[in-house]
Order: C-alpha cells, then structure tokens, then sequence
C-alpha cells in the first residue's frame, strides 16, 4: 500500500516550500488510496519547540491535509539505537573525533589541492587506546556511517537516472559526541519500519538519498521509491530561502489567503500543467502525477496567490463566508445583498470591512466644480426609500429626462459623489445598501 509521510522539523513556521513538500506527498497517498504520516522530526531537543509542532498541525488543518498517522522521532529513540547497534556490528559505524576546527582545516586542505573536501576516514587508522585517550581528552566522539565506495543509482520520480560516486561524499554522522540521533538514521528507521513506499523531498536532500539508501540497504530495508522536487526562487529567479521565513503559511493566511488558491498554485507550479483554480481537494489529487514536475528551479511569486483567492471567493455562497460578512460589521438582514455587491470587488475577505463602511457611512463625495448643479438636481430626484434592485435604474433615467445627460457623463458624476471613487460595485447593487446618502450637492 501507498504510504508517504511530510517530515518538518519542528524549528520553525512551515513556509510555502515546506508546503510544495507536504502537498506532493498528501496528493500521491490520497490519489492512491494509501496513507499519509505527519512525521515530526523532533531529535534535536534544543532547536524543537511544542509551539512550533502545534502550529504545523494547526497550518495543515487550515489547508485541508489531514494526515492519517502521527509520529513523534522522540518518541522512538530506542529504535535508532537498536538500528545503531546493528551498524556498530557490521562494522559500518565509527567513532571520529576531529574538532570542527580540525576537519574545517582538513577540508581547506583539500580544496587548496583541489580535492573535493571529503572525511579522510582518518579515524578508521585508530587503535582502540588512541580512541580511549582521545575519549579521555574529548569525550564521546561522533558516529560516522562507513558507506561502500561504489555508485549508488536510482531511478528518481522527477530527476529521473540518478548516479552518485560514493567515494565523493563523507561518511555521513548520524550520532553526535553528546549521543544525539541525527535525522540522517532517524529517517531511514522510521521510512523502513512505517513502511513508507514514497518520498518525495527538496533537491537539497539529494545526497542524503545516496547515503540512507547505503543506510537502508546496510539494515536489511526496502528503499522507498524517491523523487526530489525543484527549489523554490522569488519572481525573478532568486533564491528564496532567506525570505521563506516571511513566507510562512500563517503570515499568508493573515494577508487573507484562501486555502484552495494556495493548494491551486503549489499542486502544479512547477509542472507542465497550467495553475488553474481549483473548487476543492478531490480535482487536485484527479490531475495531480509527481511526474509531470521538472527539475529546473520553480518561480514563485506571492503575489500570484492574491487574483486566484479573489476568483476563490467569487464563487462562494453566502453561507461560506456567513462569518466574515458578520465579521465586517454587515447587520444579518443585509448579509444576502452585502455578498452579492462585494463579492465581484475584493481580494480578500480583509477587504469587506471597507465596503460595509462605505455601506454604512457613506464616503465623502467626490464632485467637480462642473457637476455641482448636476448633483444637486439629481439628488432632489432621488426617491423616497426604501431602496431596491431597481431604484438605480428609475432614479437615473428620471436624472438624464431632467438633465439631457448621458452615458458616463451622467453615471460618473452621481458614482463619485456616492461612494467618492471612480470605480467600484455596480451601482444598482451598491445603491439600496447605502444607509446615508450624504451627497452635497
Ligand atoms: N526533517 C527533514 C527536513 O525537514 C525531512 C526531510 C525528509 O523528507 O526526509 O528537511
């Protein structure tokens, strides 16, 4: 059976590239039929914080992608051991001891001689009381995993042939000098024993792949199919990970985004198919294949978000967006009409509140010199309330009996004098939802 997991760490707010991770996950398990895991990648107890895992559930929960498992890595740190003690037998595990410093020198070093900077595997010269004296002087060295030097190849979902030399990558370190697992062997464990049968990651994992696939192979696993999607670059190709931080999902859903315009773009940006809005989850994961995704790096540009959440909402019923509209300040018996005016001219819901204030206190009027007689006859015809769907139409065909005016001479004068703008809502609608009309004429 199908199973994916998304795997933060839980150090920060999940941005819009940890999302393009969870969402290709999420899609391949539902289109399958399989199961999602909501993996918190919590060995680091420094740099992980509670708050931060309840704000991933809370981000996920807002777009939709519900997970069927979750798995904590604190809570399995008996298992890495076990796995840990298994290399430490096969004679794949050992003890290093160089100072950052010392391997910083060393990796100066080879760059000078133009090497690549890879582990010398020094450590693996050491007799047993050369360890016990540096232990001594030290304390516990890292654990570094000895990888076979020969090609690792895979077939990945999205880059296709892969082939790396193992001989040009370090003996990864999966335990620290203070006994901490690093993600490196967590992962491997946890893919292996949760059966996980697809992941898909940043490119920037790719030779994490090479080396748990030696890992996976050394502790008698199955490799899960891989695949390793494009980074994400601003509109004009730069990178992003500095700004990422400013492209968390919650600072998104604070400047209104819509989930679906989000899941819209992030499903397909980045693939030969076109971003097209889509009304719920079910159309996504139909069009979605990990395999229509390129390799080249993927633009994004937030702003993107903002005309797909405007068509979003265009679509909606009243009774989806009930509480916003209450939000706004809009009185029950005017929620119907309110939508039906507002929904055509906002972006985002934020925006409702100003057309209720316009609703509600009028604007201040917007009238040339030129217009000043105009408005002050059209406004002696104005009817007696109350106002409805038709009182724009009489009203202004009584103006221009009255006036001789026409067309936009006659239309944009009374527009701006009523909501002090050149452009907005259809008047007819905007018109019986006016509480005061302070035209001075
Ligand atoms: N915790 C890792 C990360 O956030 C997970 C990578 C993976 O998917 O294996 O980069």
């Amino acid at each position: 059976m199908t199973t994916t997991r998304f795997a933060p760490s839980p150090t920060g707010y999940i941005h819009v590239g940890n999302l393009r991770t969870a969402l290709m996950n999420y899609l391949i398990a539902r289109k399958a039929g399989g199961t999602f895991i909501l993996r918190i990648d919590d060995t680091d107890p420094e740099r992980s914080k509670e708050e931060y895992v309840d704000a991933i559930k809370q981000d996920m929960e807002w777009l939709g992608l519900h997970w069927d498992r979750i798995e904590r890595q604190s809570d399995r740190l008996d298992r890495y051991a076990e796995a840990a003690d298994k290399l430490r037998e096969m004679d794949r595990f050992y003890e290093a001891f160089e100072t950052p410093t010392e391997l910083d020198l060393k990796r100066k070093k080879q760059l000078n001689m133009g090497k690549p900077p890879v582990y010398d595997r020094a450590a693996l010269n050491l007799s047993d009381a050369e360890k016990e004296a540096l232990r001594a002087e030290r304390g516990n060295g890292v654990w570094r995993f000895k990888l076979d030097h020969e090609r690792i190849e895979w077939t990945d979902g999205i880059l296709g042939d892969i082939s790396i030399d193992a001989a040009s990558v370090s003996d990864p370190v999966l335990i620290r000098g203070d006994g901490q697992v690093l993600y490196t062997i967590a992962s491997v464990v946890d893919d292996t024993e949760m059966g996980v049968t697809d992941v898909v990651r940043g490119s920037d994992h790719v030779t994490n792949t090479a080396t748990q696939i030696q890992i996976i192979e050394a502790l008698g696993g199955t490799c899960p199919r891989f695949a390793h999607h494009s980074l994400l670059t601003g509109p004009q190709g730069e990178a992003l990970s500095k700004r990422l931080g400013t492209l968390a999902l919650r600072d998104l859903r604070e400047q209104g985004v819509q989930p679906m315009a989000l899941l819209s773009l992030m499903a397909r940006l980045g693939s030969s198919d076109p971003v097209e809005l889509r009304s719920d989850m079910a159309e996504l994961i139909d069009g979605f294949d990990v395999g229509r995704f390129g390799a080249a790096s993927t633009k994004f540009d937030v702003q993107d978000l903002f005309p797909l959440t405007a068509k979003h909402l265009q679509a909606l019923p009243l009774a989806d967006v009930a509480d916003a509209v209450a939000e706004a300040g809009v009185p029950a018996e005017l929620a119907e009409p309110f939508w039906a005016m507002a929904r055509e001219n906002i972006t985002t819901l934020g925006d409702l509140k100003g057309w209720w204030e316009l609703c509600r206190d009028g604007a201040e009027p917007l009238i040339a010199d030129e217009d000043r007689d105009f408005i002050a006859e059209a406004v002696a015809l104005l009817p007696e309330g109350p106002f409805d769907g038709e009182t724009w139409g009489a009203w202004t065909k009584a103006v221009k009996a009255a006036t001789g005016r026409k067309g936009k001479g006659l239309f944009m004068p009374l527009r701006k004098a009523l909501t002090g703008m050149e452009r907005g809502p259809e008047m007819a609608a905007l018109l019986p939802l006016l509480q005061v009309i302070r035209a001075r004429g």
